[in-house]
């Protein structure tokens, strides 16, 4: 005797309460049950709506996304939103034509689907340029001009940056700079590690109570650890204040294997003005511009880089990039109360120009931001193609 799927009880299959869901016959004890059940129907339609007027997103989506990197935990959640998709050979497929409602993608428990879980809590987005004529800066060299503003207005006594050290080429070392100078050199970015911690200790052990840190989001992280983890030396921290500016980051690189890649392609380091990666392109100015496929470097990407995935350093105050925004601009998310002030105060003050984001340029952050947290689930692919972490 077939079981109401609602309460349970066992009905008569001459009942005349029945449904058809994904093509097969449901029987209810009465009309109660009957909507209860028939109203599953219409929340994937009023779900389906409101997916009408964003991105056409497919099967095929959630396929590459998910069911074909092997992440796929066969929870069912496609299937029972959707009635062209079944179980066959252990995983979700396609048994009828996808009109790429998005439905499926937005159930399944593995996508990235909000902005949040993308690039964090963030209160602002803005693009912006220092308006400081001797600030030579990665991209808009706000990061640089930030640090000078609140140096000078005596928010901070020091700041944790990395410089080119003078004896080993685009070696990152961090510093505590204390005057405009030393501020000024670490303007720019440097594509290896940079051991900003002990630094930041020293800094605290020498005196310093308000200190800008600077640092990509695994940086930011080891802050927010020391500071707040039961294990972390809170009590050292707790003499300092900390003002986080966290780089956006995809890669950092093995310095030898960095420096052996530049070499074999006649390019040595004391020659190189700047580096930068933009758009999977490693571009090297040094007497020429160089330009190589970001994937040439693969295989002396940092293995702790292959499985991060955070892109906009999330934890910190401030994040800035380059992605989102134009030349000589930096894009800039302001996540904290703190950070938003003291933002738009170095604007007020004239350090910088700042002007909002516009929303296809976030979308280009986001897009970034997704490459990142899926690469995690792309390690499976990784190590098939014998590329490994
Ligand atoms: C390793 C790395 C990877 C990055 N990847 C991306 C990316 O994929 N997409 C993107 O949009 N942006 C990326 N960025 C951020 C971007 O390169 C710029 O740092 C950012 O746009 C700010 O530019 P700016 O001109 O305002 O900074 P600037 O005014 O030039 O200041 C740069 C600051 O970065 C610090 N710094 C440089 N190298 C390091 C390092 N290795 N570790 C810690 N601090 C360092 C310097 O101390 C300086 O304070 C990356 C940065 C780094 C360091
Ligand atoms: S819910 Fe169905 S129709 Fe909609 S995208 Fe997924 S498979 Fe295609
Ligand atoms: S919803 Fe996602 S995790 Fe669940 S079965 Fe479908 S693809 Fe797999
Ligand atoms: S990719 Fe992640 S782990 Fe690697 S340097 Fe950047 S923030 Fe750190």
């Amino acid at each position: 005797m077939p079981v109401d799927p609602i309460c349970k009880m066992q009905v008569d299959e001459k009942t005349p309460f029945k449904s058809i869901y994904k093509n097969k016959e449901y029987y209810f004890c009465s009309e109660n049950c009957k909507k209860k059940f028939d109203e599953l129907d219409k929340s994937v339609i009023r779900v389906r709506r409101s997916l009408k007027d964003k991105e056409k997103i497919s099967f095929g989506k959630l396929k590459r996304e998910i069911i074909d990197p092997g992440i796929c935990t066969l929870c069912g959640a496609c299937v029972a939103s959707c009635e062209v998709l079944t179980v066959a050979g252990g995983k979700p497929v396609l048994k009828g034509p996808c009109t790429a409602c998005g439905v499926c993608y937005n159930q399944c428990p593995r996508t990235i689907t909000t902005e949040s879980s993308l690039i964090g809590n963030v209160r602002d987005v803005f693009t912006a340029k220092t308006m400081l004529p001797e600030v030579k800066g990665q991209d808009g060299g706000v990061v640089t001009s930030m640090l000078l503003y609140a140096l000078e207005e005596g928010l901070i006594d020091s700041a944790v940056v990395t410089v080119k050290s003078e004896e080993e080429p685009w070696w990152p070392m961090p510093i505590i700079a204390q005057s405009r100078e030393d501020i000024l050199r670490s303007a720019g970015s440097i594509y290896v590690h940079s051991m900003t911690m002990e630094t930041l200790m020293s800094a605290i052990k020498k005196g310093s109570r308000s200190i800008g840190f600077v640092g990509p989001s695994c940086n930011i992280d080891a802050v927010n650890k020391m500071q707040n983890s039961p294990y972390g030396l809170l009590h050292m921290f707790m003499r300092a204040n900390i003002l986080k500016l966290g780089l956006f980051c995809m890669d950092t690189f093995d310095y030898k294997g960095l420096k052996q890649f530049l070499e074999e392609k006649g390019i040595p380091l004391p020659t190189i003005r700047e580096m930068k990666i933009r758009k999977g392109k490693f571009q090297v100015k040094a007497d020429v511009e160089h330009i190589f496929p970001l994937s040439d470097l693969d295989v002396h990407r940092n293995g702790s880089c292959t499985v991060c995935t955070d892109l906009t350093a999330e934890k910190s105050d401030l994040s800035f990039g380059g992605v989102g925004s134009k030349e000589g601009y930096s894009t800039v998310l302001a996540r904290t109360g703190l950070g938003l002030e003291l933002f738009q105060d170095a604007a007020d003050r004239g350090y910088i120009k700042i002007e909002p984001l516009e929303r296809h340029d976030l979308e280009k952050v986001l897009h970034q931001a997704k490459a990142k947290k899926v690469q995690m689930y792309m390690i499976k692919k990784r190590i098939e193609k014998g590329k490994g972490l």
